[in-house]
């Protein structure tokens, strides 16, 4: 039987972080052996928000060398590069015109980057949730690993899907969530998404002294006032990076000491800046090894999106059949 294909993508935004790690790439790793996978760098989404044309490339690198250092396979799944498949677009046009702009002016990243870019409120910002769709839809994915907190645009993809198939025909699959096993882990602030312009992260990079820096002051149970109060890690960014990086045992310790303040919270941020450390380590020692030959790396981007275009362009020619764009192809 064939494999169900899934498709996800980041935007080459600059360095990744825990949570793009814990909450994505270290999922569709152990996504490859069962689903035939489509990993992307949705670099045309980037260019909604003001950017540095000279750095995209590097960003592009960047993104790729992440991809690979975190153990994604360019031999069991596709990573390609969205502006080399441009049919994306040209499917996102054709979804633009089955969805209505009261959609779109719900979705909450537009409010959000409304807010954060008020001088530049452009129509890609608006129409980013449908290109996301397109991203989706385009490979006829079954499924889409996601967040929690991207759960309402996987909703509008299934939409939008249902509208085209209603109006024109069968033709999109609509695709259901993988959610990961581990909650989403918060900025170091501990209330808000972990985010670069938000400057809460820890990269991927960080030197294992930044990390433990940065862990001794972030934000834990805010309850929990002095050291022998009790605290609860339900509420606790830090015991979410445990269940990410830490072992069943010393999880289930953690989780009673400190709700009996057997523990403090430097040393329960120590032991979690040790299992984090070590969980990166071989990352910072493949990115500095793909580092050295970048190469290599174009070439995974250029054959993979080989290999995507062949499926795409598949999926257009019975989109256009559809709605009647076929007569002279
Ligand atoms: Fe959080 Fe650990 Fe402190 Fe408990 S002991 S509040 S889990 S940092």
């Amino acid at each position: 039987m064939a494999k169900q294909r899934i498709f996800s993508g980041t935007q080459p935004s600059g360095r990744l972080h825990i949570g793009n790690y814990v909450g994505a790439i270290r999922n569709w790793v152990g996504l490859e052996d069962d689903y035939d996978c489509v990993w992307g760098i949705v670099d045309y989404h980037a260019i909604s928000v003001a950017y540095d044309p000279h750095e995209m490339p590097k960003r592009i690198l960047e993104c790729a060398i992440n991809y690979l250092a975190c153990g994604l396979d360019p031999n069991k799944a596709i990573i390609m590069l969205q502006s080399l498949v441009p049919e994306h677009v040209e499917l996102g046009w054709i979804l633009d015109s089955v969805t209505p702009v009261s959609w779109l002016l719900r979705v909450p990243s537009f409010k959000e980057k409304r807010l954060q870019n008020p001088k530049n409120v452009n129509m890609a910002m608006l129409s980013y949730p449908v290109l996301m769709a397109s991203d989706i839809l385009i490979y006829k994915a079954d499924a889409v690993p996601v967040g929690e907190d991207q759960l309402p645009h996987l909703e509008l993809t299934r939409e939008i899907a249902r509208r085209f198939n209603g109006i024109y025909g069968d033709v999109f699959p609509e695709p259901k969530e993988i959610l990961g096993p581990v909650p989403e882990i918060l900025g170091l602030d501990g209330t808000r998404k972990m985010s670069k312009s938000l400057d809460n992260c820890v990269y991927l990079d960080d030197e294992p002294g930044v990390i433990e820096k940065k862990l001794s002051t972030a934000t834990t149970d805010t309850n929990r006032k002095r050291r022998t109060d009790p605290g609860n890690p339900d509420v606790c960014n830090i015991f979410t990076m445990h269940k990410a990086f830490s072992k069943k045992e010393e999880l289930e310790r953690i989780n009673k000491e400190c709700r009996t303040a057997e523990i403090g919270c430097l040393d329960c941020k120590a032991i979690v800046a040790k299992n984090l450390i070590e969980a990166l380590k071989p990352i910072r020692e493949k990115q500095r090894e793909l580092w050295g030959n970048t190469e290599k790396v174009k070439k995974v981007l250029l054959l993979g999106s080989d290999r995507a275009r062949v499926i795409v362009r598949q999926t257009l020619a019975e989109v256009h059949k559809k709605m009647g764009l076929d007569s002279l192809r």
